[in-house]
This record gives C-alpha cells, sequence and structure tokens, in this order.
C-alpha cells in the first residue's frame, strides 16, 4: 500500500522495524530511498519535533561513504520520517545472528569502515551515541572489501541525541542497548566522541568472540561491569590486535584512540590477519537470545521500545574468564579516582561539624536513649545477682539436710555424698559428725 510523506516521498512497504520506529522502502525525485517514519509518541512530542528541524542541517550535510546519509527531515502532519540513502544489503546485526562470528580479517575491515564514518562525523562534531550492530549497515552489492568483506556504513546518526529529550527522566536518559555504553555514560558525564569508539570497539569484540564483554544477565550487571571489571581476554587473538581493542575499552575516555587513528591501526593488520579462520570462542552458559526485562530493566528499556513488552538480546551468562579482575586502571578514570588522604581527612571534619551541628532534640533524644539502657543493664545485673544468691543458698540448704540424714547413718555415706563436689571441698569437710 502505498503513502504519501510530505509532497516529494511515496513510501511502499515496511523493510525494517527499530527503536525509534519503521523504515519503509521509498521513492523520491532522485530515485529509491528508505523512510524511517518515527514512533507515534516520538512525532507527537514538540520538543523533539523541534530538536529534529535544528538537527536537519547537522545531520543532511554529513556526506561519507561509510555513513548512510540523510537525503532529507519531513515534518508532515502527523509524521516525523527521515528521508535516508537506501542501502542494498542487511544490518550488522542480522548478519551476526545469521552466519556467525567474522574471519579477524572481515571482522577488522567492518570496524576500520565504520570508523571511517565516525571520523567523518565527529569531525563535524556529531557524536554518534548508539554505535551497534544494528546501527552497521553491510552493503552488499559494492565491491567487496578485505578478505571478501562487505562494505559497512554507519547509519542513525544523532537519532539518540534526538529522541534523548532533555525534560525526560534521568534514568530514561539512558538510552540504548546497555551492551556498548561507556562508563563515562554510565556514570552521567556528558556523552563525546570517546563514547562511540568504546562502543565500536564493542562491536569489534563482538563479531570476533560472538559476545560482548559486559554483557549478560540483568542491566544493572552489564552497567556495573562497564565501570569496574576489566576486559576479558579473547582466546587466540594476535597481540597487536587485541591492544587496538583493549585500549578502545579503556575507562577513561582519553585513553582510547580517535575515530581517523583506530581506522588507520586496524587497516596495517590487514594483512596478517589474511586467512586466519574465525576464532573459536567457548561461550559458556550462553543464555538464549532474547529475555524478558525486569521491571527494574525495563526503566532503560523504555526509551528504546516504547512497548509494554520489555525485550532485548543478551550475551553469555558467564564471562570469558570465570571471575574477571577489577580494571587496574579504573583510578585513572574520573569518578572512579580513589581520594587523597587530605580528601579523606576533610570528609572525616565534615562529618564531625555534621554531628555537631545536629538539632538539639535530636541529641536530647539520644541522650535519653544511653539513658535508658544503662538503667535496664543495671536492673539486669541486679536479677541476676539475686538469682544466684538463692539458688546458692538453696544448694547449701540441701547438702546441710543431707549431711545432717548422713550423719545420722555414718561417715563414709558422707563421704561418697561429697565426692561429687571438687576436692577442696570434699577434703576440707573431711568426715563431719554433727
Ligand atoms: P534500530 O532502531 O534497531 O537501529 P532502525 O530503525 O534503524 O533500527 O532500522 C530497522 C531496520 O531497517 C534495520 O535493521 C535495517 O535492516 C533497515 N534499515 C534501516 N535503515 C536502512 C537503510 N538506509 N537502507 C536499508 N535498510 C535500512
Ligand atoms: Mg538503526
Amino acid at each position: 500500500m502505498a503513502r504519501k510523506i510530505g509532497s516529494r516521498y511515496t513510501v511502499h512497504q515496511v523493510i525494517g522495524r527499530g527503536s525509534a520506529g519503521t523504515v519503509w522502502l521509498g521513492e523520491g525525485p532522485d530515485g529509491p530511498v528508505a523512510v524511517k517514519l518515527l514512533r507515534e509518541d516520538l512525532a507527537s512530542d514538540q520538543v523533539l519535533v523541534g530538536r529534529f528541524v535544528q538537527e536537519r542541517a547537522a545531520l543532511t550535510s554529513l556526506d561519507h561513504p561509510r555513513v548512510v546519509g540523510v537525503r532529507d527531515m519531513v515534518v508532515d502532519g502527523d509524521d516525523l520520517a527521515l528521508v535516508m540513502e537506501l542501502v542494498q544489503g542487511t544490518d550488522l546485526r542480522s548478519r551476526l545472528e545469521r552466519e556467525g562470528v567474522f574471519t579477524p580479517q572481515a571482522a577488522v575491515s567492518v570496524i576500520a569502515d565504520v570508523a571511517d564514518g565516525l571520523a567523518a562525523a565527529h569531525a563535524a562534531g556529531i557524536v554518534h551515541r548508539d554505535v551497534k550492530p544494528e546501527n552497521v549497515m553491510l552493503d552488499l552489492v559494492s565491491p567487496p572489501g578485505p578478505g571478501g568483506a562487505p562494505r559497512a556504513k554507519l547509519t542513525d546518526f544523532g537519532i539518540a541525541r534526538l529522541v534523548d529529550a532533555p525534560r525526560r527522566t534521568r534514568a530514561t536518559r539512558i538510552i540504548g542497548t546497555p551492551d556498548y555504553l561507556a562508563p563515562e555514560i554510565i556514570e552521567g558525564l556528558e556523552p563525546r566522541a570517546a563514547v562511540d569508539i568504546y562502543a565500536l570497539a564493542t562491536v569489534l569484540y563482538e563479531l570476533l568472540a560472538g559476545f560482548t564483554p559486559f554483557g549478560g544477565g540483568h542491566t544493572g550487571a552489564v552497567l556495573r561491569r562497564h565501570v569496574t571489571e576489566s576486559v576479558p581476554p579473547v582466546p587466540g587473538l594476535p597481540d597487536d590486535l587485541w591492544r587496538i581493542i583493549a585500549g578502545c575499552l579503556a575507562k577513561a575516555p582519553a585513553s582510547r584512540l580517535r575515530a581517523a587513528e583506530l581506522a588507520d591501526r586496524l587497516r596495517e593488520q590487514l594483512p596478517a590477519l589474511a586467512g586466519l579462520p574465525p576464532l573459536a570462542v567457548p561461550a559458556q552458559g550462553k543464555a538464549p537470545a532474547e529475555e524478558v526485562l525486569s521491571p527494574g530493566e525495563a526503566v532503560y528499556a523504555e526509551a528504546e521500545t516504547g512497548t509494554g513488552v520489555h525485550r532485548r538480546r543478551r550475551g553469555p551468562a558467564v564471562p570469558l574468564v570465570p571471575v574477571p579482575s577489577p580494571d587496574s586502571t579504573r583510578d585513572t578514570h574520573t569518578s572512579l579516582r580513589r581520594p587523597s588522604p587530605q580528601e579523606l581527612a576533610s570528609y572525616a571534619a565534615e562529618s564531625q561539624a555534621q554531628r555537631a551541628a545536629a538539632p538539639v532534640g535530636h541529641r536530647k533524644g539520644r541522650k535519653a536513649l544511653v539513658r535508658r539502657r544503662r538503667m535496664l543493664a543495671v536492673l539486669l545485673a541486679v536479677v541476676l545477682l539475686v538469682a544466684g544468691a538463692a539458688a546458692a543458698y538453696a544448694a547449701f540448704a540441701a547438702d546441710h539436710r543431707g549431711a545432717r540424714r548422713a550423719a545420722a547413718a555414718g561417715c563414709g555415706a558422707v563421704s561418697s555424698g561429697l565426692a561429687q563436689f571438687p576436692a577442696p571441698l570434699g577434703a576440707a569437710t573431711g568426715c563431719l559428725r554433727i
């Protein structure tokens, strides 16, 4: 069924569905296009529509062979549409699910392409913020790159930023898939270009290993791993390539390579990787491809799906190394810096001052509580003392009666009766005749 979008475009059929909307195959004045119609709730958000119009110039001017071009942005009645270059191929997620992990050379070739696209965007001051396999398109009609790898293009530029309106709650502002989130985003810092590098290195890791380094299980656990754990190594990966990946997954954004550097360094690796088969990395305890999210996790997914049922993909439940050690670079990371002795001293002084400044009523209440506790302790001691004395007297009286009966029966009987007491008592008592 054909449908008009604005005055210049017609869409015919759905070719994909994503978190922000539906992608249609369409026709424009210059030929076939892909049209992404944003979700209704997003399209009716006036703040978002305003941003959409504002970003139009930046997004439509980003013209690079490794970026899916945005040809137009249309606001038409209830429709909010992004008109894009039509890529004849598939997205990286679908390819990964259908054919499994890539050869090291193909993986590096695809990621070097995406790094080229990112370099162009970063140079234009645009941070992608949602780099993930779903947003990498593989062009299956252009001649392939090294190792027969299809050419890759990055798509959905600026969508994360558009959808992430400032008046949404703080929790829902963490949008995107948790597996690719850089630690600084989790800690609430403003996302800069380095977040895209972290996400892209995560995608490279996934193409090689079949799962992401910090994915699996509850969203909270994934977020914690990003911030605190070191990257589980990929067995069998050439050292140079591993160093590039680990460097781009550094907790400290400033330690990561820039996009253009990353593209260069990856291309340098290509000859050495020729002919290497895909790595056979055991995905221990591999979890089912999808899971229903708990209400807590759904908070993070809300901005992604906008539906009642929240599902997301997840990696293996058990990471490659059984108990990943805490990341040794963590104290280089802004928010994870350990406090200096001076800071600790000032915290102590501060908390002392807070205690001193506590309201008078509060302090009086505490004193009364301490007094009550002391009185209770004294009362308990007195009760115990009285009970002890009573028991001792009862024992003594019983013995006394027994001794008198024994005296009547003869000394031997008394001695055997006393044998159960400690020696001094028995000895001192001797043979009494009363
Ligand atoms: P997501 O929110 O998961 O990133 P998208 O809405 O961007 O999803 O896209 C959904 C699907 O539509 C993609 O997985 C892809 O298969 C298809 N698609 C998106 N953009 C294009 C395009 N420019 N050309 C062809 N297909 C596209
Ligand atoms: Mg997308």
